[in-house]
């Protein structure tokens, strides 16, 4: 099944079909690595389309290092406003001050380095090494893990594991141009290998894809730990009807945002109480939350934000989520 022509398949099918995105246009080397950091911290968790128009804001506001490293926090984080997971948008800024202060100014060019900064892990070291050093690298996200579990037709628990899957990744074996080959396999499964009604009619590579000859496209998922807590939130309003917001430095989530004030309690507390619920999907975690009045201000660091003037604040799309639905009452 394995094909040595399937790199050239893979890259010719990308240069008929790639979509033109504001971090690929041709630009110095030094603004193209630029250009990587920043999509591949927003990428991190969020798609390429809602992705698009956030980088143009950001590269026309923050267009280097130097400006990253210096811009206001509460700049930064208006850039950044409906992105989520705000922690992305602080390391940035932390790594730009690093690579300035450490790295003279230029991001490293080696897995090993790339990690001691902030927010760069595993994959998008990978990522940036292949993306914008050209390095014979596939990042496995997951659109190259789907990818790999198609064509190679793997179910079971042991054969999709991230270890199995990384070796498995000899598949597509390498090509020159490995900054567009690494892109080519990520775009394949963003927009031929869906998750669901995957296009096989239009992949480059369905002749060498066990899945497309068994017509069974179904994959399987990795059972993960279903992460649940339990909040309580208080609501204070003011005789204006504008709500109490404090400044979160107790959760490790939305560190240094604006939040209801709540505190985490007990599954047993969370059910007997009477309070409006709500449920919401924030950081891996699902969070069970009953909202309950309150006359009494609990700390004395926070703001009142008006309602109907939501839009002028930079708040998480959390903490806009949570007074929406207290509007909606
Ligand atoms: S042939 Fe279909 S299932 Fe196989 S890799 Fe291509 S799009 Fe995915």
């Amino acid at each position: 099944m394995r094909n040595t022509n399937i790199s050239k398949k893979i890259i010719k099918w990308y240069d008929n079909n790639k979509r033109i995105l504001p971090w690929r246009v041709k630009a110095s080397n030094k603004k193209k690595q630029y250009f990587t950091l920043v999509s591949e911290f927003m990428l991190q968790q969020t798609q390429v389309k809602t992705v698009i128009p956030y980088f143009n804001e950001f590269i026309l506001k923050i267009p280097d290092l130097e400006s990253l490293s210096k811009i206001r926090n509460e700049k930064l984080m208006k850039c950044w406003e409906g992105l989520g997971y705000y922690s992305r948008a602080r390391n940035l800024k932390n790594t730009a001050k690093k690579i300035l202060k450490e790295f003279k100014g230029k991001l490293p060019d080696n897995e090993d380095d790339l990690k001691t900064l902030p927010g760069i892990g595993d994959y998008t070291s990978k990522a940036i090494m292949a993306i914008a050093y050209n390095k014979k690298i596939i990042p496995l996200d997951g659109n190259v893990e789907r990818i790999l579990k198609r064509t190679l037709y793997l179910k079971k628990e042991q054969e999709i594991s991230k270890e199995n899957l990384k070796k498995n990744k000899s598949f597509f074996g390498e090509s020159n141009r490995a900054s567009d080959y690494a892109q080519a396999i990520m775009e394949i499964g963003a927009l031929i290998c869906k998750p669901i009604n995957p296009k096989c009619n239009e992949c480059p590579i369905k002749k060498n894809c066990i899945s497309f000859k068994k017509k069974d496209f179904h994959l399987t998922k990795i059972n993960k730990a279903y992460n649940q807590k339990f909040f309580e939130i208080r609501l204070l309003k003011n005789k204006y009807k504008n709500y109490y917001l404090i400044k979160n430095h107790k959760f490790n989530f939305l560190k240094g945002m604006p939040i209801l004030p709540m505190t985490e309690i007990t599954k047993s507390k969370y059910e007997n109480q009477v309070g409006k619920r709500i449920s919401i999907n924030i950081s891996n975690m699902h969070m069970k939350i009953i909202m309950k009045k309150s006359k009494h201000v609990p700390y004395h660091n926070g703001l009142y934000v008006g309602i109907n003037n939501l839009k002028n604040f930079t708040l998480p799309s959390f903490t806009k989520k949570l007074l929406n639905s207290v509007i909606r009452d």
